[in-house]
Formats: C-alpha cells, structure tokens, sequence
C-alpha cells in the first residue's frame, strides 16, 4: 500500500473533526480518550459510515495548504495576498444595479423559467461581438456559457479525459486546471515556462503520448505573469496544426494590460480548428458573478452541453442577463481602462515596497499585465515555512509548489496585487520582508 507523509496540522485537524463529531474527547493535562458513543444526533454525528460510502476521491497535494489559508483568510488582520482576486472596490455594482432594474421590468414571468444549456441566447450573442473585438470569429453556435470558467474546465476534462490519457501542461500552472485534469485521472506531461516554450520537448511528447490536448494560459500567466511573444505562438500554431493537436486557451488575464496591447491570442489566429478558447468574466468584473464562457467548434459545444445538462441544466438566468446587459451597455470598455490603470498603479507600489522590505531575499520579474508576481527566494528558506510563519505576522500568499505536478517549486511563492489598497500592500510587503528577514537570520 501507498505511505503517506502526513503533516502534523493534518493530524491535528483530523482530532478536531472526531471531537466535534463526538468520537473522542480531550481532557487537559490528561490526554485524549475514545467517546463509547457519539453524542446523540446531535445533527452533527450520524451513525452511517459515510466516508466508506463516498467515491474515491482524486488525489490531492495541497490539503493541507489550502486549509491554512483559508483559516489564514477568516482572521480579520490577515492581508491575504493568496487569492486571485479583483479588488470588490472595482466591481460595477452601481451600473449592473441600475441595468437589472430596468430589465426586470421588462421581463415575462416565463423568463424565469429554464433557458437552453448552452445559454442564454442574447448573451450569446453578445458574447460574439465580444469575442469579434479581440479578433475572434466566431457564430453563436460556437459559444457556450459556464457558471465560471472552473466549471467550463471541470466539463472540459468530463468530455476530452479518460483515466490514463496525457495532457500536457505549462509547468508552473493554473491550481484549478491541475486539480480538474487530475481529478479525471489524466497523465500530466509538463512544458517548463522559461523564456520561450520548449517546442521539441512538446513534438516528443506528440509523438510519444498522443495526449489528448495541451492546457496553456499564454497572456499574463497565471501564476508567472508571462506573455508568449508572437513568434511563440504562431511556432506553436504551425506545430499543433501538424500534429492535430488541441489547444486549449485560458485567457482569464488577456484583457488587462498596463501598457501596449499583447500579441492576438491563440484562437485569433486558429487556422487549423483546434484552439478551444476559455474565458471568464470574473478578473475584471467580478467572481460572484460565476460567468465563463468557451468559444470552441459546435461539435464541442454540444457535447459539452450534453455533459452540463447533467450537472446543473444551465447557469442562472439572473447571471446572464446581468452580463449581457452590461455587455449591450457598452461599460466594459472605460471600465478596463480604469481597472488596467489601478492595477498597474498597485503592481509599481507591490514591486516598490517588495524592494525595499525584502530587496536582498527576494528576485520577480514585474509583470506587464495581469494579477501577479512571482517571487523566487534567494537564500535557504522554502516557501510553504515562509507562509507558515507569514500567516503568524499577518499576512499570506501562495507557496510554488501547488502550482506544479511535481515537487518542486519549493523557493517560489505568488502574490497577489490587485486585491487591496495601496497602503494595505505595502504593509504586506512589509509583514513579508519582516519574516524573510528573521527567517534568513535565524
Ligand atoms: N483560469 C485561470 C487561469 C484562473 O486564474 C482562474 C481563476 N483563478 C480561472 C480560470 C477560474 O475562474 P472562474 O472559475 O472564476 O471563472
């Protein structure tokens, strides 16, 4: 049988779990002893052996990481530098108030009914014109919705991945994507990102595995911040067309520069067919929304909606008639002006304040666009130590590691630096520097 390391904040979670439910009880300063019988249901305690009913559940790296940061994200003085999140402050709330307001008016009462899997009609539409401004041809029947581009992922992986096929991944990558590839029990094959993308590695890859697509966030990388030149891609391009290759094509960041405009994306130029396109709304309206959406060839698209019929019918109407309003409304545009402009204010303060506070232990490339920045650490301290003490000074970031299907990463972290203020950054940067100093000291 497999041995597993098991840390010792899993270990003390898992006492926590049986005393609330009952099974054992703690005296201090005696020790800990086996309850005869849970508390009587007590809603919290059940006499069904649940855990042996469940499925078996995909393998997971970063329990025990995601639970400190998320405990880390309950305490009210914690900057949480963790989550890739837009700052609420930026969320069109007053505008998107007003357009519901005016459409619920309008509506029918069969409006609130069910609406195709696929989506909400006029949203794709909308959605066309959307994808037409950043020169990507494609008709309505090519376009789905999603309640988040998580859930496109997840159905993504439900219809392309058996157990046992290969995909093919940027290594570092996306957490979510990570998760959902391996929770279909797909083979990961890892592309470094470095300076460009090892396209040989790649053709060895085809010609060995066949995967069954390559999964690539090519404009403000998440989690490096990298932009794939246009050599890149159209290199990339003329591989995956040889090979018949699909790519699939996150661009959640694509749209927040903070200065030129970068390279047309993948699909813009797919002459071969097989780039899916993925996207979400939630980087630069907001995540509550849950509104992804995939341009992809119509097959696909069917398919797709086969599988989503099974989950949830179709995303809420109430979710897609606020996007396509605000579509229609024609906000988007003076909205990402004003967030690029924001977010590129706070990457100079984040790289400012990370230069002074913690200049010597720390190297990043600043990003041209997106949300992060990726912090290598000079000297011997790792990265998941770094948080486990950063969490105890108030504040908190993601450790390399669980962006990656091996175990590296371990001298690597990513910030976030759109979600706050620029004071609170600054005092992050501050709390960061001031524990990386005492570690490398210590
Ligand atoms: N793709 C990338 C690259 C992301 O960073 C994220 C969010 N962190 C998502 C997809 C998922 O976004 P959502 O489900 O909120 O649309």
């Amino acid at each position: 049988a497999d041995i597993f390391d098991v840390s010792r904040t899993t270990a003390i979670n898992a006492y926590r779990c049986l005393e609330q439910e009952g099974w054992i009880k703690t005296r201090v300063g005696s020790g800990t002893y086996v309850e005869r019988h849970a508390v009587a249901n007590s809603g919290a305690t059940s006499d069904i052996p649940w855990t042996e009913l469940f499925a078996a559940a995909p393998p997971s790296a970063m329990s025990t990481i995601l639970r400190d940061l998320v405990s880390a994200r309950m305490d009210r003085d914690n900057i949480s530098l963790a989550a890739g999140m837009a700052d609420p402050a930026t969320f069109p709330i007053e505008s998107m108030k007003s357009l519901m307001e005016q459409h619920m008016d309008q509506m029918e009462r069969s409006d609130f009914g069910h609406i195709p899997t696929e989506g909400y009609e006029p949203l794709r539409h909308s959605l066309v014109k959307h994808l037409a401004e950043k020169g990507i041809k494609a008709t309505a029947d090519q376009v789905m919705t999603f309640a988040g581009s998580q859930n496109g992922l997840y159905l993504l992986a439900r219809v392309m991945l058996e157990p046992g096929d290969y995909v093919v991944v940027e290594a570092p990558t996306f957490i979510g994507a990570i998760q959902v590839f391996q929770g279909a029990g797909a083979r990961i094959l890892t592309l470094p990102v470095g300076e460009v993308m090892s396209l040989p590695l790649l053709e060895d890859y085809l010609i060995r595995y066949r995967p069954k697509f390559l999964y690539i966030n090519p404009t403000f990388h998440n989690p490096t911040g990298r932009v794939m030149t246009e050599q890149e891609r159209v290199d990339l391009l003329e591989l995956a067309a040889r090979y018949r290759l699909v790519i699939v094509e996150d661009d959640a960041y694509g749209e927040l520069h903070f200065g030129e405009k970068p390279p047309l994306s993948m699909k813009a130029r797919d002459g071969y067919g097989g780039v899916i396109y993925l996207n979400t709304f939630s980087k630069i309206l907001f995540p509550g929304l849950r509104m992804g959406y995939v341009a992809a060839a119509p097959t696909l698209i069917s398919r797709l909606a086969l599988e989503k019929q099974y989950i949830d019918l179709h995303t809420s109407n109430v979710s897609q008639w606020l996007l396509h309003l605000y579509l229609e409304s024609d906000e988007l545009p003076s909205h990402l002006v004003k967030v690029r402009k924001e977010y590129k204010h706070r990457r100079d303060v984040m790289a400012k304040a990370l230069r002074r506070y913690a200049g010597e232990q720390l190297t990043f490339h600043v990003p041209d666009g997106g949300f992060y920045l990726w912090c290598q650490i000079e000297g011997d301290v790792h990265s998941r130590d770094l948080l486990h003490e950063a969490i105890k000074s108030g504040v908190s970031f993601v450790p390399g590691g669980v962006f990656y299907t091996t175990p590296v990463g371990e001298k690597e972290f990513r910030l976030c630096f759109t979600t706050h203020p620029e004071e609170v950054l600054q005092e992050g940067a501050r709390r960061l520097g001031d524990t990386l100093r005492r570690m490398a000291s210590g």
